[in-house]
């Protein structure tokens, strides 16, 4: 049988954190990941357990009028924010073992190009840089996004600009950019503001 574990106290956090994190929190996230090795945390107004965004945000800084600096929260108040919003106790003893074969599942995020719908990266940064660069973009004005864009899926046809003043079909090269000529495929979509093509979807 299996004994209930026992709420931990006020005196007994803020020993363990000045122990481990020192007398303040200098980085809420990884003393988020230290305590949940050590402890778990079950929300007090939720049925939340173990939440390490809920867990770094009672741990983050003092909020402060710009230009002062943060001021880090102390292991003290740390403590009292931490008990205040979840019943805490520590894991059993042989948390380690008992869990140490289990596959962990892991939710991750990822960006995905809004235009193409094919770029997707972890990283929104390099989604961002994309963007600048994707055929389907309506701001570049490409031949990808023109209604005068013919593509080379007819078996008669080549690809090509069927624009009565657009380039030739020998003289065409696919793709060009920021085209004068362009204009939307798809004007159902995308609606023109401030000369800008903007998403309306
Ligand atoms: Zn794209």
């Amino acid at each position: 049988m299996t004994a209930m574990p026992t709420n931990v106290a006020e005196p007994e956090l803020r020993d363990w954190l000045t122990a481990t994190t020192g007398e303040h929190i200098a980085n809420d996230y990884d003393a988020a990941t230290q305590l949940l090795a050590t402890f778990d945390f079950k929300a007090k107004d939720s049925s939340s357990l173990n939440n390490q965004h809920q867990i770094a945000s009672c741990l983050a800084p003092a909020p402060t009028t710009w230009p002062e600096p943060f001021i880090p929260l102390s292991a003290e108040a740390a403590a009292q924010h931490l008990l205040e919003a979840f019943r805490i106790t520590r894991k059993p003893a042989n948390y380690a073992t008992i869990f140490v074969d289990l596959p962990t599942p892991v939710i991750v995020s990822r960006h995905q190009c809004p235009f193409c719908r094919r770029f997707t990266r972890a990283d929104v940064r390099q989604v961002n840089d994309h963007m600048t660069r994707c055929w389907q973009n309506p701001g570049l004005r490409c031949c990808k996004t023109c209604i005068h864009h013919q593509d080379g899926s007819h078996p008669e046809d080549d690809e090509s600009c069927t624009h009565p003043t657009g380039p030739e079909w020998e003289e065409y090269r696919f793709p060009v950019l920021h085209c004068p000529l362009w204009e939307t495929a798809h004007p159902e979509t995308f609606v023109a503001q401030e000369g800008e093509i903007k998403e309306r979807r």
